[in-house]
């Protein structure tokens, strides 16, 4: 069967419900928000209830069921509108790790009550601040002790803590000198923050260049019940990866709403602001840019809509969500520059929008994974060249 790609102006209906309810969140909201480095509860609160959160949990638990396309739609307009999805989008993915690795049991006890809002898992900690993107390395342990784990460690950049009552866990469960390949030995496990906090957990925030809640994290001795594994012992590093390529695809489709909102508010300032008797988007050299990075957004959107495509046809799309994450974070940031450079002094006005939204994009050239690891592993998987790390 040929692979229908879907088109950026298909989903009318979906775009326009999610922008709709994005609409009662102004450009003011966001600022607040980012001002006083808060949640954007009420936000959250009206979108998990409209059910575009629970977009990827199947119907029978309780979930909206749609694909990955449509998925990907709902973090785009967010960002398009002028809001963070950043805030938000754990939600909607890290559940995949009990989705795809989980038992039935694991699956009808968490999904239910994630899909309506009652339990939050926003947040997943992998990195670690001593072995970063190498992340077999990681040195966080659990080690069973009868129907507990106990685990030890540190975790850096583990976003939204404080928005979650679930938490996924990447640990080493078998030493790294006593497995065959460097990725077995790790396990996956749901830790009940509520629980934990407190308890064996210590959450510290890190203060950073935009407004995403991420923390320092501390475990000294926290017990976990053995039935909080999820999928096999040794098997994690797997069950993590299956998650990151929807991840990408997502947060590609972020970027590539940021980008469309650069382009909006540059079109517009710079048709409004009259320099030297004209125009300033008269001018190639404001125009120029402007065009240019609308034409490498609209090029990044193709590879996300065939990302998402592949995805939800069921066919491998490691290759695609790489790219489409490369590409537009590129793109978005080329976007994000050319809008500043066209509102001259005002681009650094928060009262714009366009410096908090130029933060904002910035990051997603370097996480969820930096663009130097997608160029290695499109070498690599994709070409075939040698690893290079
Ligand atoms: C705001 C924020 C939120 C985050 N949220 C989460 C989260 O919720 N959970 C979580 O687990 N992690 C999270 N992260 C971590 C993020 O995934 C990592 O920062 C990212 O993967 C890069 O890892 P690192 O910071 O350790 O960089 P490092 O691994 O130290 O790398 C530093 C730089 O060197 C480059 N580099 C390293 N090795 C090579 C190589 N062999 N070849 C070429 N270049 C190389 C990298 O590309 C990078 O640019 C978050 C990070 C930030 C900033």
């Amino acid at each position: 069967m040929p692979l229908t790609i879907p088109h950026a102006d298909d989903h009318a209906d979906l775009r326009e419900a999610v922008r709709d309810l994005c609409g009662r969140y102004d450009d003011a909201y966001w600022r607040r928000i980012d001002e006083e480095r808060g949640y954007p509860e009420a936000f959250t609160e009206e979108l998990t209830k409209a059910g575009w959160l629970a977009a990827l949990i199947p119907a029978e638990y309780g979930g909206s069921g749609l694909g990955l396309t449509e998925a990907s739609i709902i973090m785009e307009e967010i960002n398009r509108s002028g809001g963070n999805s950043g805030a938000v989008h754990g939600q909607m993915y890290n559940m995949g790790t009990i989705l795809r690795g989980g038992s039935d049991e694991q699956k009808a006890r968490y999904l239910p009550m994630i899909a309506a809002g009652e339990l939050r898992l926003q947040t997943m900690a992998v990195t670690e601040p001593t072995t970063g993107t190498d992340t077999t390395k990681l040195k966080t342990t659990a080690v069973r002790k009868g129907d507990r784990w106990v685990v030890n460690g540190q975790k850096v950049w583990t976003s939204r803590v404080q928005h979650s009552d679930l938490m996924v866990l990447l640990a080493r469960t078998t030493p790294l000198d006593q497995v065959r390949k460097k990725s077995e030995g790790l396990s996956v496990f749901l830790v009940d923050l509520r629980e934990a906090i407190g308890k064996g957990m210590t959450v510290r925030p890190i203060r950073n260049m935009v407004n995403h809640e991420t923390n320092e994290v501390f475990f000294d001795d926290l017990e976990i019940p053995a039935e909080n594994l999820i999928g096999e012992e040794g098997r994690g590093f797997k069950t993590i990866l299956s998650g990151l390529n929807a991840e990408r695809t997502l947060i590609a489709a972020e970027c590539i709403g940021d980008g469309y909102w650069f382009i909006d508010r540059a079109k517009k300032y710079g048709a409004e602001r009259i320099v030297f008797d004209r125009p300033i988007a008269q001018n190639q050299g404001i125009q120029f840019p402007i065009a240019r990075a609308y034409v490498n957004i609209r090029a990044a959107d193709l590879m996300r809509f065939q990302a998402a495509a592949l995805c939800d046809a069921g066919q491998d799309f490691g290759a695609e969500a790489n790219m489409a994450k490369l590409l537009a974070a590129d793109a978005s940031f080329e976007a994000a520059n050319a809008c500043i450079q066209t509102h001259g002094g005002f681009g650094f006005a928060a009262d714009y929008d366009v410096e908090r939204k130029f933060r904002e994009t910035r990051l997603y050239q370097v996480a969820p994974i930096s663009t130097n690891l997608i160029l290695a592993y499109v070498g690599e998987h994709v070409l075939g060249m040698p690893r290079s790390y």
